[in-house]
Formats: structure tokens, sequence, C-alpha cells
């Protein structure tokens, strides 16, 4: 086990943890559903999800107005809505999304996160990062004529946010078929629609696919349903509602992924999701890749705090160091954990790899992106060790190359070290992509790390 010794000199062996994974105060909780939107830009993302917090009753409509009246104030009226979402001057100004803006809110007892990813071509990393820490997509699309197409042919971001989202693993897919108010919602455009875009998602492995006419100006089918003489289906909270936490709570030791850090008095406050197990309060915690020891003083659930919090849901944790250990080097993407299961850190580890309709076959030495949730590396394909069939059954020991559609068990060599989690400890966490000249070409999971990290410096 190459995971590190903690660094700290105090001994938390004998730790032991207050609540258990049993007690009903636990198994009351249900874990969050984490949905990421996606789209082409413009397709209509802000809008839709604004209009959800609005007619869930999350924001009031005089918010909203306040929105419209500022938004008026500059000659962008239709995008008040859009502003719910869109946070920062700048992105007020220019109208674009930049990073990642996060809404939650509770409805109908559960706790829903909304991750409001990036439509721009240059924001794909982010979106990476968002597709990691969600149960289901809304891909929207803008069903206008051309806009569609735009957005799905040639150069458009529909295809790749779908293949992005299948690519972190996310299970299930919600497709808004948007700004149908403009063409009465014409069943012809709906049904073409949706035939191009569910072949697509049945070729990159998706089944299970609600799509959705839609209107985030007007709010049809958003929470409201619309009367349509041919749609009688779920609106898209109604679909949301159906979808089941893709993660699980289980007994296994507390596994965090850190999506933001941010200093705080007296020490430093992570947020993320946990992937795994429990976290209390006073509990050692031990971050991956730096090694840093600290305390969990205090834990932010929901909108208010609580003793501690389980599998599924997002947490903010208050952290204070233990002997002299410098918080302010975690940074987003690293991995806390429980202080006696540090997850492993390195850069040379081995994988299986799937690679998707790419234009040119991977080789040895050949070299790509890698991403996983909100670390980004280079990655080089150091030794093809053999193609794997469906089963994970060898069919082929030390191929030449891995071409479109294959899977291969291959070594990569990272450009740095940062925090590595196995499949078998946790599917989640050891998801990663890889993308070459701005496209996605395929997705992977650690299997095992190396013992001795290469040394790049
Ligand atoms: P994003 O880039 O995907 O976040 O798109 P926005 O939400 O910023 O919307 C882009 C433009 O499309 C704005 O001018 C919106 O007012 C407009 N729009 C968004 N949703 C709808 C809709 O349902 N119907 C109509 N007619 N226009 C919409």
């Amino acid at each position: 086990n190459i995971a590190q010794t903690p660094a700290a000199k105090t001994d938390f062996s004998k730790w032991k943890p207050k609540i258990q994974p049993q007690d009903s105060a636990v198994t009351a909780i249900t874990p969050s559903l984490n949905a990421v939107a996606v789209g082409h830009v413009d397709a209509g993302k802000s809008t839709l999800l604004g209009r959800l917090l609005h007619d869930t009753g999350v924001v009031s409509s005089h918010q909203v107005e306040k929105l419209a009246k500022s938004a008026s104030e500059i000659g962008k009226k239709s995008f008040s809505y859009a502003w719910l979402m869109d946070q920062t001057d700048e992105e007020r100004e220019n109208g674009v999304t930049v990073d990642i803006s996060v809404r939650e809110f509770s409805y109908e007892s559960r706790e829903y996160f909304i991750l409001d990813a990036p439509g721009h071509y240059n924001f794909v990393p982010n979106m990476i990062a968002g597709a990691s820490q969600a149960d289901v997509a809304i891909v929207v699309l803008d069903s206008l004529a051309d806009a569609f197409e735009r957005g799905f042919f040639a150069d458009g971001q529909t295809k790749e946010h779908a293949l992005l989202c299948r690519a972190m693993g996310v299970n299930h897919v919600i497709i808004a078929v948007n700004k149908m108010d403009q063409l009465k919602f014409d069943q012809t455009r709906f049904d073409e629609i949706s035939d191009q875009m569910g072949l697509f998602l049945s070729k990159i492995g998706y089944s299970d696919v609600q799509f959705v006419p839609c209107s985030g100006f007007t709010g049809a089918n958003i929470v409201k349903k619309q009367d349509i003489s041919w749609y009688h289906d779920k609106t898209i909270m109604a679909t949301l509602q159906g979808i089941p936490s893709a993660v699980s709570s289980d007994e296994n030791a507390l596994k965090l992924d850190i999506f933001n850090v941010k200093s705080s008095f007296g020490g430093v406050t992570v947020s993320g999701r946990l992937f795994a197990g429990m976290v209390q309060i006073d509990q050692p915690v031990v971050i991956s890749p730096g090694n840093q020891v600290a305390i969990v003083r205090n834990i932010g659930v929901d909108l208010g705090s609580r003793n501690f919090a389980k599998a599924g849901e997002n947490v903010n944790l208050s952290l204070e160091a233990v002997d002299g250990c410098d918080l302010e080097l975690i940074k987003a993407g690293d991995i806390l954990a429980q202080y006696s299961d540090p997850v492993r850190r390195g850069n040379k580890f081995r994988a299986r790899v799937t690679l998707f309709d790419v234009d040119l076959p991977v080789l040895k030495g050949t070299q790509c992106d890698f991403y996983r949730s909100r670390v980004s590396s280079v990655a080089v394909f150091s030794k093809l060790y053999s193609l794997l069939d469906k089963q994970g059954n060898t069919i082929k020991e030390k191929p030449r190359f891995v071409d479109k559609g294959q899977t291969a068990f291959v070594e990569l060599i990272l450009s740095d070290n940062i925090a590595l989690e196995l499949e078998k400890e946790n599917k989640h966490l050891s998801r990663f992509v890889l993308r070459r000249d701005g496209k996605t070409i395929g997705f992977g999971s650690v299997v095992k790390v190396a013992r001795n990290p290469v040394d790049t410096s």
C-alpha cells in the first residue's frame, strides 16, 4: 500500500466514531440528487434553471422582478431568469456562464443540487468537474430551426457534452427540448430532435432517457405541466424526483471529493460530495495528495449544520490543522478521507480505458489530457498491456495500438502527482476522462497505482 503515512505526530489510531451508519438519525437522511445542466451556448440552460428555482418556490417573484429590472437597465431583459444562476457581475455583463454555478434547494423533502455548467467551448474542464459530482444530466437543446442542428452537428457542443457525461459515469439523462413556446409545441419538430438525439445517446450507451418538450421562458413542463395534446409524460422536475441518488449510503470509510476550498477563520473550509462513508464532528481526516491532517470542526449541510453527514450528501467541512499541517495547500480535486484510510497518491498507474469513436488509434507514447473531477494533467500511455472484451476478458496481449470502440488495460503516467482512488474502492472517484485536441477520446478507471511515483521534477 503506497498510501502515505500521515504527516501528523498526533496518533489518532484509537479514534472511534460516536455516530454509527445504522443510527436512526443517519438512516432518516435521503441523499441529495445532484443534476448538471449542459448544452450548447444559448440553448437556454440558465433560463431553464432559473425557472426551475422560481417555480419550486426557491426564489420569489420579487427576486426575479428585481433581476429583470437590472437586466433591462443594461438592455438584457430576457436574461432575467438566467441571472438567478449566473452569479458574478462579469458574467452578467457578458451573458456567459464562466465557472459552475451551484444552486441548492429542497423540494418535497429531498435536497437538490443543480450545477449549471458553462456551455462555452473553453470551459469543458468545469463541465467535467460538474459531471463528476452528478447523478443526472439535464441536456438542454434549442429546438428552433437550425439551432438544434448548430449544437448537434459540426463543432456544436451538444454531442461532446453528452459524451462527457457518459464518460464521467452519469447514468441518467433528461433531454430538455427547449424553446418549444416559439414553435407552438410542434410535435414534428420534437420527434425529429428526439430521434436524432436518441440515436446518438443509445450509440454512446444511454438507454434510460426522458425527452421533455419545454420552455424555460414560459415555464412549460419545467415544474408545471403544460397542456399539450401529444405529450402526457413527466415534467423535468417530476423526472428528477424519480431518479435515485447514484451514491448509496454504505459502511465504507469516508471519502470526499473536494470541489471547492475556502480559507476561513482559523482554518480552511472544503466543500464537495461525500462519495463514501460518513463524516462526523471532531473526526480526524487526511487529504491526498498533500497528506495534510486535520480535524473536522463543523459540518455544513443543506442550509444549516449537523454533527454528521453521509454518503451522497453535499457538505461544507470546516477543518482545523493538526501538528502544523498547511491546509492552505489543499486544492480542488484533492480527496479527503478517514485518517486511518488515506487515498493513494501518485502519477503512474494501471487503468482500464475505453475509447470512443476516435480518428486516430492510441499507441504506446501517445499523449493526451487527463481529467478527474477538478484535476487535470498531461497523460502518456506508457504501456499497452492487453485488449479486453465487454466482460473484461483478455482478447489480445501486448497490442500495438488501441482503436475506436476498444477497451484496453494500460499504464498511464501523468505530469503531476494527484490523489488516485482505485476502482475496487470507489467507482466514482476512480473514474477519469481522456481528451485530445479538444475532443473527448475516452474514459477509464484506475485499477492499480504504481508503488513508486515517477519523478517528474
Ligand atoms: P444558456 O447560454 O444556455 O445559459 O442560455 P440562456 O439561458 O442565457 O438563454 C439564451 C437566450 O435564449 C436568451 O435570450 C433567452 O431569453 C432565450 N431563451 C431561453 N429559454 C427560452 C425559451 O424557453 N423560449 C424562448 N423563446 N427563448 C428562450
